[in-house]
C-alpha cells in the first residue's frame, strides 16, 4: 500500500472533518490502549480518554485512517509511547489536532530513539526495544510529567493530577510485586515471542528472551530464520512459543509444529475484554507467562 496516497486521503480526511464540536469533557487520546488506561487514571473524571489503534492491529504497520482523525481532531492531548514507536501519531496530531499538546511518554520515562537507526525501531536481539510500557516502574517514571502536562492544559485541575499520579504509582508498586510473585517460580526461564517486545518486562522480571518469529515486525521470517529458531527452541530446551494477537499465526504454527512446542499467547496491547486496563493486561500477560514456562 502506498504511503503517500494514504497521508493525503488522512489529511483531505482532516480538512473535511471541520472544527468538532465542543465535547462536554475534556479529550485526551493515546496511541495505545494501555497507555490511554494510563493517561485516564492521572485524568480523572473530567476528562474522556481514547486509544488511536484498533485492537488486533499491529502499531508497527499502522497507518491512520479517517477513523483515528475523527477521534485525534477534538484531543487536547496526545499521548505517544515515543522511542521512534508510533512516530505517525504526532504527524497525525500535528495535522488534525494543531492545538494539541503533544506528550512523549517514552522520553519521561527516560526511554529515547536510537539515534540513526530508521525510526529508532530495530527489533534484535540487541536492538532497540520501544516496548517500555510492559514494565510498570517505568511507567510509574512517567506519571509526574504526565500530571503536569495535564495541569499545563487545566491549571484548576493541578492538585487533582498530583494526587492521582501518586496515587496510581502506589497502585503500579503493587502490580510489580504481585507480578514478581507471580514468575518468580519461572525466573531465568528462556522465552521465544513473536517479536522482540519483551525486553524490559524480561528485565524486570527475569526472563531471557532468546528469539522471536518476526526479527522485523512486518516481515515474513524467512525459511532458514524459521530454522534458526527452530534450532534455538531445541537447544534451549523450550516448551512453549509465546504468539501475540498482532501477528499473523502462520509462521508461528510452523515453528511450534516442527521444534514441538505449544502455543501461548501474550498480549502488549490488549485493548480486548479481559485486557482492556493496563494493570488487567499486565496481570494477564505475567500469568501467561508463567503457565506457558511452568513444568507440568
Ligand atoms: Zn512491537
Amino acid at each position: 500500500m502506498p504511503r503517500p496516497s494514504t497521508l493525503a486521503f488522512v489529511l483531505a480526511a482532516c480538512a473535511c472533518a471541520g472544527r468538532p464540536a465542543a465535547p462536554d469533557r475534556m479529550v485526551a487520546v493515546a496511541t495505545i490502549s494501555p497507555l490511554a488506561d494510563v493517561v485516564a487514571h492521572v485524568a480523572g473524571p473530567g476528562w474522556g480518554v481514547r486509544s488511536l489503534i484498533p485492537p488486533g492491529m499491529s502499531p508497527h504497520v499502522f497507518e491512520p485512517t479517517p477513523k483515528e482523525v475523527r477521534l485525534v481532531a477534538p484531543a487536547r492531548l496526545v499521548v505517544t509511547v515515543g522511542a521512534g514507536y508510533d512516530v505517525w501519531a504526532a504527524k497525525l496530531a500535528a495535522a488534525c489536532a494543531s492545538e494539541a499538546r503533544i506528550f512523549d511518554a517514552g522520553a519521561a520515562a527516560g526511554i529515547t530513539a536510537d539515534s540513526g537507526e530508521e525510526e529508532g525501531h530495530v527489533h534484535g536481539d540487541l536492538g532497540h526495544d520501544p516496548h517500555w510500557w510492559l514494565s510498570p516502574p517505568l511507567v510509574a517514571k512517567t506519571l509526574p510529567a504526565l500530571a503536569r502536562e495535564l495541569a499545563a492544559l487545566d491549571p484548576a485541575g493541578a492538585a487533582g493530577y498530583r494526587d492521582r499520579a501518586v496515587a496510581f504509582a502506589g497502585e503500579l508498586s503493587r502490580l510489580d510485586e504481585e507480578i514478581a510473585l507471580t514468575l518468580r517460580p519461572v525466573a531465568g526461564s528462556s522465552i521465544v515471542t513473536a517479536h522482540n517486545a519483551w525486553g524490559y518486562f524480561a528485565e524486570r522480571y527475569g526472563l531471557k528472551p532468546v528469539g522471536s518469529i518476526e526479527p522485523v515486525p512486518g516481515r515474513e521470517p524467512s525459511p532458514r530464520e524459521i530454522r534458526e529458531l527452530v534450532v534455538a527452541a531445541r537447544r534451549e530446551h523450550l516448551r512453549t512459543l509465546f504468539t501475540e494477537p498482532q501477528f499473523p499465526p502462520e509462521a508461528a504454527r510452523v515453528v511450534a509444529s516442527e521444534a514441538g512446542l505449544r502455543v501461548e499467547t501474550v498480549d502488549p496491547i490488549g485493548g480486548v475484554k479481559g485486557r482492556i486496563g493496563y494493570e488487567e493486561l499486565l496481570r494477564y500477560d505475567a500469568r501467561a507467562f508463567r503457565g506457558g514456562l511452568e513444568t507440568r
